[in-house]
């Protein structure tokens, strides 16, 4: 084998542990830089790699009828350390896909110490030095204070966010379209915009008051302790602490029915409005415009669907308030996660805007596979658009569509979910679409593994 120069892997987390896995078994040799144990987040409690920083699962492992169980079933044919090592350490957990987190994380740490092609060193990157020609940043969520400010200077200051502000996104397959209507308020088309781009739901005062009331007495969820400082920004207020100000201040703020016409009532005028804007250019997801919230995740649940045309709404996401660090990626990143401004530097993790630990996995897993494509000369090939990897880094690098109007960055973390697929043609039945998009998604990973990788593990 030719000597080829290394890649270098910053942060040993979920996703820079599959990366560096994934470059090492196409033969190329991987630098592996882990800040702990020299020097720890404010979450993590060992220098093991791939540490399970809260909950020590992987959530449903469904491979026929949930997405991150068909997440689970791709990486696990594309030969995934992560999956391997849980599937070894599983514990029992119903449906779900738990493990021992000490056991997961030490087998991780053996795996990757064991493989002669990672050279593993324990020290903190404060800035990737020029000489390095191929990058992978893993640093996650919780990135050191110094690379941080290093990645901020490099991508411009709004390009790198510290905390996600979420606002619940909707599948728009399970709103009622006999109580709500599409219509941009006073018609405005806007840049981009058709003058019907919002969905909106109408509420009368005493669903209004009844809302307001759920609102103020639904249960919140506290901040952890290194979040205490987390600042709320003008224009993203959560939705309960908006309506502790006033009663009225929500109908005057990302609930007011102003400039709207309800086609299905027209003599009759909302007395407050919440409004939906498509998320994705598939058009299968809409986002609760204004509505970032740290009401818990069960009360959002209840209380959103109490909104008239929500009753039976189903959630790609729910909202929240975090402390995060991630790029505008859509923005920033070009198709196969590279910096589009410094294309030596690639991005893997909850840092490009994907969440969760086996998303986190999965796009390091894939950032592994480019980075090695490209080292050995290939051109990466990207999964089809109809797998859960494809949706996945579709939604990071292009899928997402910008706010086509002020407000705070629209870009925010997103778990894989089906609405981020291609929907199926016309004619299937609805309780049959999960099955049938986890069968396609399947199929077609096995058709492009077939196809398009080359250096497959063997
Ligand atoms: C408090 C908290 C709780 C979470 N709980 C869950 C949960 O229960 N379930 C879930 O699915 N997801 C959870 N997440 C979200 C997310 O999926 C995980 O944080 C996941 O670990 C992200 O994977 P990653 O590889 O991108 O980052 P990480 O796993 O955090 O890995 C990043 C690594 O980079 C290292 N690092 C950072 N800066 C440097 C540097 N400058 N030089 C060298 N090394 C560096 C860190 O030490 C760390 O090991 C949580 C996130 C947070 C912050």
């Amino acid at each position: 084998m030719r000597s080829l120069r290394p890649i270098h892997v910053i942060g040993g987390g979920l996703a820079g542990s599959e990366a560096a896995w994934q470059i090492a078994r196409r033969g190329v040799s991987v630098v592996l830089h882990e800040m702990r144990p020299v020097r720890s987040t404010a979450v993590h409690k060992t220098g093991h790699f791939a540490e399970l920083v809260c909950s020590n699962s992987f959530r449903s492992d469904d491979a026929d009828g949930s997405a991150i169980g068909l997440l689970h079933a791709e990486m696990r044919r594309l030969d995934s350390l992560v999956l391997h090592t849980a599937d070894v350490h599983k514990l029992p957990a119903g449906g779900a896909l738990a493990v021992d987190r000490d056991g997961f994380a030490g087998a991780i740490t053996a795996a990757l110490e064991s493989e002669p092609l990672i050279d593993i060193r324990r020290e903190e990157i404060l800035e990737p030095p020029a000489e390095w020609d191929s990058v992978i940043i893993a640093t996650g969520p919780l990135t050191s204070p110094a690379l941080a400010e290093t990645l901020s200077r490099q991508t411009g200051e709004a390009a790198l966010a510290f905390f996600d502000a979420i606002a619940p996104i909707v599948h728009r397959d399970s709103i009622d379209f006999d109580v709500v209507w599409f219509q941009s308020r006073y018609d405005k088309a806007g840049p981009g915009g058709s003058g019907a781009d919002y969905i909106n739901c109408p509420l009368t005062r005493t669903q209004y008051d009844a809302f307001i009331d759920a609102l103020l007495a639904g249960e919140k969820t506290a901040f952890h302790d290194f979040e205490a400082a987390t600042p709320y920004f003008d224009g993203c207020l959560p939705i309960e602490i908006m309506a502790e100000r006033g009663r009225e201040t929500l109908r005057h703020g990302p609930m007011k029915p102003f400039g709207l016409t309800d086609p299905h009532r027209p003599g009759q005028k909302p007395y407050a409005v919440v409004q939906l804007r498509q998320d994705n250019k598939l058009g299968t997801l809409f986002n609760m415009v204004g509505f970032q919230t740290k009401l818990k995740h069960g009360e959002q649940a209840r209380i959103f669907r109490t909104i008239p045309g929500l009753g039976n709404a189903e959630f790609a996401r729910l909202g929240g308030l975090h402390r995060n660090t991630f790029l505008n990626s859509p923005k920033l990143l070009d198709a196969t996660l590279r910096l589009n401004t410094a294309p030596r530097l690639r991005f893997a993790g909850q840092i490009t805007g994907c969440e969760g630990y086996v998303e986190s996995a999965a796009i390091g897993l894939l950032a592994g596979r480019f980075a090695a494509a490209e080292r050995l000369g290939d051109t990466p090939a990207l999964p089809p658009p109809t797998t859960a990897h494809g949706a996945l880094i579709g939604h990071i690098t292009g899928g997402h569509i910008e706010t086509i109007d002020k407000g705070p960055r629209s870009f925010q973390p997103m778990n894989i979910n089906f609405g981020l697929l291609p929907p199926l043609a016309c004619g299937t039945r609805r309780d049959a679409r999960k099955q049938a998009l986890c069968a396609r998604a399947l199929a077609d990973l096995d058709s492009w593994i077939g196809a398009a990788m080359p250096h497959a593990a063997e």
